[in-house]
């Protein structure tokens, strides 16, 4: 999707065409008028998100399993826009011991951990140390002073979350932020939903018309295989929507930031489903961590269905994609001194999404994130302003680089 460019007459720049950027475009050229100009180095819209239907006749998630679900209604109003809602229910089995077990972990994964007697014990004990939670972290049982809640926790941590975490991010558990191991959930029911939000679903005709609803405007035109670092200065010099990684916006002075990749294996068979879910994690098994069967997601039986494997491995710059910011301290403390220069440039380049904020957001996250940029950062004056600097600051780091 290549729409003609407006040269001499555009008024933004929006660099990246994924949820964040599209968003942005959308309420620039409809609720300012703006003409817009949107970018993306990669030949298709989405982002991350992108899909399409595959020789088989399965809509696939390119890169990795992508499941709406939110608790804004201001996101979920606005996505319904420009998208009808699959009723999609993501549920997530775990191959343990040759068996499928529900995660995040639930009274059920616990009995096939622990047996039915020790789980009915443990269902007892939760309710006594942990009353009126449904979910409690796999910390507060690790941690806990009765042996068996601490007992169930080592179960839980060691079978589901040790292997996993490893392959995922290259890195034990210990060695990075604090958050990722507290945020491990148990739950002390029956449900077996991934996500307890209000609104789940997936886009009718997916995630890439949905993108292409919001950018289908006449004053926004699109440029695909577009990298913005191949723009004219009088583009860059425009008012911006960078959602690009920040480090490479600034040369690099810094260092790189490192990321998590994913290599996708796909194989497609002559049936209609091979797995009872969409996802199943393998957390033991070598290198891959989950597997994706695709038809799961819009409830698709064509006579046909693919799956894909994922690999983590590292992000290697040209090599392959920057999916997952790795969680460490050190990275955060690289990020805010790109952050601090990018304060520089404030009311000028808006530096918004996963890669621009180096920070993990899910779909609705980079809605609302996007949505809030809008209503609190830019200004009708915003359009008007003369730039006239990012692309020389842009030149004096690179001097600096070098
Ligand atoms: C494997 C995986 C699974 C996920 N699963 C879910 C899920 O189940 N549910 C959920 O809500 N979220 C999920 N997400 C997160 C979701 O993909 C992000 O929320 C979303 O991609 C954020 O959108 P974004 O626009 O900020 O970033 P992106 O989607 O990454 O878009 C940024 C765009 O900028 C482009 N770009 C970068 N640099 C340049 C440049 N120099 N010039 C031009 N273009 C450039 C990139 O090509 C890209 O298209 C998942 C992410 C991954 C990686």
């Amino acid at each position: 999707m290549t729409r003609q460019r407006h040269v001499g007459r555009t008024e933004w720049l929006v660099a990246g065409a994924g949820f964040s950027g599209a968003t942005l475009a959308e309420r620039l050229a409809t609720q300012l008028g703006a003409r817009v100009l949107v970018v993306d180095r990669r030949p298709h819209l989405a982002g991350n998100a992108f899909d399409e239907i595959d020789s088989t006749g399965v809509r696939v998630h390119r890169y990795g399993a992508h499941i709406f679900h939110t608790k804004s209604e201001q996101v979920w109003r606005y996505l319904s826009h420009f998208s009808e809602w699959y009723p999609y229910v993501h549920r997530v089995l775990a191959s343990l011991d040759g068996q499928l077990v529900p995660v995040p972990c639930n009274l059920t994964t616990l009995a096939h951990l622990l047996g039915l007697a020790q789980a009915a014990e443990l269902e007892r004990l939760s309710t006594r140390y942990f009353p009126d939670q449904r979910k409690i972290t796999v910390l507060s049982l690790v941690n806990h002073h009765h042996p068996l809640l601490r007992a169930a926790g080592r179960e839980v941590y060691e079978k589901i979350f040790l292997q996993y975490t490893l392959k995922q991010w290259g890195y034990r558990p210990e060695e990075l932020d604090r958050s990722v191991t507290a945020r491990v959930p148990v739950l002390i029911s029956r449900d077996d939903r991934y996500f307890s939000d209000p609104y789940q679903g997936i886009p009718k005709d997916g995630y890439t018309a949905l993108v292409e609803r919001l950018l289908d405007n006449p004053l926004i035109s699109v440029e695909l295989g577009c990298d913005y670092r191949s723009l004219g200065n009088h583009l860059r010099d425009l008012p911006t929507i960078y959602t690009g990684p920040i480090d490479e916006f600034f040369g690099y002075v810094y260092g790189h930031l490192p990321y998590r990749s994913l290599r996708f294996q796909n194989y497609s068979y002559g049936v209609n489903r091979l797995l009872p879910v969409a996802v199943v994690n393998h957390p033991n098994a070598p290198g891959y961590t989950r597997v994706i069967e695709h038809a799961h997601f819009l409830d698709q039986h064509v006579g046909a269905t693919t799956v894909t494997y994922e690999f983590p491995e590292p992000y290697e710059p040209s090599a392959n994609e920057p999916y997952y910011p790795v969680p460490k301290q050190e990275n955060h403390h690289r990020y805010q001194m790109y952050a601090n220069l990018a304060s520089s440039l404030a009311g000028r380049v808006f530096f918004v999404g996963r890669l621009a904020e180096y920070r993990y957001y899910d779909m609705d996250q980079a809605v609302a994130h996007a949505l809030a940029v809008f209503n609190h950062q830019i200004t009708p004056q915003s359009t008007r302003r003369s730039v006239g600097q990012p692309a020389r600051h842009e030149r004096r780091l690179a001097t600096l680089a070098t």
